[in-house]
């Protein structure tokens, strides 16, 4: 089973989009692992997002993070990490596809409900990054031979 990190970003809590975006990962099957609010820092943000360090909007993107909590998820699933993704939807709101997160609930490049890990490498440094081993748990989930059949892995 793979990992991967969601964040609720703060245009999420502001907009009581966290029930409804959650709901979402839960009735697709994926486990939800781990599940916290927390203030970003600057420098968390700094690592988080150091592929963007350069760019014109990588301030206003981190107070944006920061402007509120935010909550981060560890959902799991068979290929977690591109499902997630391919259910976030690409990174403009206006340019997602209709039936995506960001393409049902957004209109803005930056303001886009949610962070999803985009490689099965990045996830596991993000998950890291955002929670402590003991904040990750293994309950077993009791309709996984529905979810999934006996010889999926
Ligand atoms: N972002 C932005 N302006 C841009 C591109 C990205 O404000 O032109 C923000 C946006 O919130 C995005 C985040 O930076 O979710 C991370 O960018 P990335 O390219 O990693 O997109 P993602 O993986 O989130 O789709
Ligand atoms: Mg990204």
């Amino acid at each position: 089973m793979e990992q991967t990190l969601v964040l609720l970003k703060p245009c999420t809590l502001q907009r009581a989009l966290v029930g409804e975006i959650i709901n979402r990962f839960e009735k697709k099957g994926l486990r939800l692992a781990g599940m916290k609010m927390m203030q970003l820092t600057d420098s968390i943000l700094n690592e988080h997002y150091a592929h963007l360090s350069g760019k014109p909007f990588f301030q206003i993107l981190k107070d944006s993070m920061m402007s509120t909590p935010v909550i981060a998820c560890c959902l799991e699933g068979i290929d977690a990490v591109r499902v997630v993704r391919s259910m976030t939807g690409s990174t403009n709101g206006r340019n997602a596809d209709p039936g995506t997160i960001r393409g049902d609930y957004c209109m803005s490049n930056q303001q886009n409900i949610v962070h999803a890990s985009d490689s099965l490498e990045t996830a596991a440094i993000e998950i890291k990054r955002f929670f402590r081993p003991e904040e990750i748990f293994d309950y077993e989930s009791s309709n996984r031979n529905y979810l999934y059949a006996l010889d999926e892995h």
